[in-house]
């Protein structure tokens, strides 16, 4: 049975995506049992690793990324997301730390949109603003896991009506960790009325190792050529902004700490970086890489969304302590969130973000580790 649902989902990801799926017997997926919510729901740890050692481990609460480990110049693997220990840190409040974000990754300008002639409201979580799904997003949600032959997936169902969002959203996010050592996240939805979604990974980054120090000396490359400027409330004016001459440009590799204490208005009111990037070309395409000196380590994106948020961890302030007790201070990470552009059901030039019913969401996002 096992093998026979293998195959058809070796061959489902080679249709739908033209690549070679995930070799059979490369992966394994395990599971655990991670704590219990305050209304007695029993969270799931589930573990996929391929044959080099590379793992991901993956809560049922939020489909969040607990852990994920890759390898340094030497070889040697190490944990190199921010998390926690158990699911009650999570619970008491971590800021979407590996979590998949939805119904509506980002910002929604004034917590309203319009849709079919009909204006929908949703929570002002963020100021004025809806951020990430509102106050209890898909982050704050328990997932159904399903084994696969080579990986996870989780479904959520959300209702209509929920956070104030039409329609009811059955998501399904796919992980697998594939024996060139990519965490490969494959995004799913429908609906049964028009509503917007925009899913992503929150996952904080840092390449030295998690809650090993800063991530200022870590260089990050972007392929894009343009950005989306923000107001202060950090939604997009609707301009696509070149980055040429401006500290946002990180075309050629460039120290996340070389340029973000500059005077710009941009980074004051992301109090650093905490933008959406434009990214270049279509498809499954590169939309980033990111090296660590010290460690070597180094972490490409490939993305299928026109967009990314980098964010640098501006917000952390040494007051969560994580995984092995570690402290998560001032911009101890990084995210890079694919997305479709923030605001962009209020913004009739940003690519749609509407969903029909009849309609599926896909969308594939690959973080690559290797190390040099
Ligand atoms: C947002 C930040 C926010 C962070 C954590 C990012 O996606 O753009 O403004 O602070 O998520 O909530």
């Amino acid at each position: 049975m096992n093998i026979l649902r293998g195959v058809l989902v070796g061959a489902l990801a080679l249709a739908c995506f033209g690549q070679t799926p995930p070799k059979k017997g490369n992966s394994k997926v395990t599971h655990q049992p991670f704590g219990k919510l305050p209304d007695g729901s029993a969270i799931e740890l589930y573990t996929v690793s391929n044959a080099k050692g590379m793992q991901a481990t993956i809560m049922t609460y939020g489909a969040a990324v607990v852990s994920l480990t890759a390898p340094d110049k030497a070889g040697k693997y190490a944990d190199v997301v921010q998390g926690m220990d158990s699911v009650d840190g999570y619970v008491k409040g971590v800021p979407y730390f590996g979590a998949i974000v939805g119904r509506y990754g980002n910002r929604i300008g004034h917590a309203q949109f319009t849709l079919g002639g009909q204006t929908y409201h949703t929570p002002k979580n963020d100021g004025d603003n809806t951020l990430h799904g509102g106050n209890r997003g898909f982050d704050k949600h328990v997932w159904t896991a399903r084994d696969l032959a080579d990986g996870v997936e989780f479904t959520y169902v959300s209702k209509d009506g929920e956070e104030g969002f039409p329609g009811t959203l059955t998501s399904k996010v796919t992980y697998h960790v594939t024996p060139n050592n990519e965490l490969r996240i494959e995004y799913n939805a429908t609906t049964d009325k028009p509503t917007v979604v925009n899913l992503t990974n929150h996952s904080y980054f840092n390449l030295a190792g998690q809650g090993e120090g800063d991530i200022l000396q870590h260089q990050v490359t972007l392929f894009a050529d343009r950005f989306t400027p923000v107001d202060k409330g950090l939604i997009p004016t609707g301009e696509l902004k070149p980055v040429k001459g401006t500290p946002f440009d990180f075309t050629k590799a460039t120290a996340i700490g070389a340029r973000i204490g500059q005077n710009d208005e941009q980074l004051v009111f992301g109090k650093g970086y905490d933008h959406n990037w434009v990214l270049n070309g279509s498809g499954l395409k590169k939309a980033a890489e990111v090296y660590e000196p010290k460690s070597g380590r180094v972490m490409e994106v490939l993305t299928e969304e026109p967009g990314l948020q980098f964010y640098t961890g501006n917000f952390l302030d040494g007051t969560i302590k994580g995984k092995g007790g570690k402290v998560y201070g001032h911009r101890a990470a990084f995210c890079m969130e694919t997305q479709h552009y923030p605001d962009s059901p209020n913004k009739p030039s940003f690519p749609t973000t509407e969903l029909k019913p009849g309609q599926t969401y896909k969308t594939v996002t690959v973080y690559r580790f290797s190390a040099r």
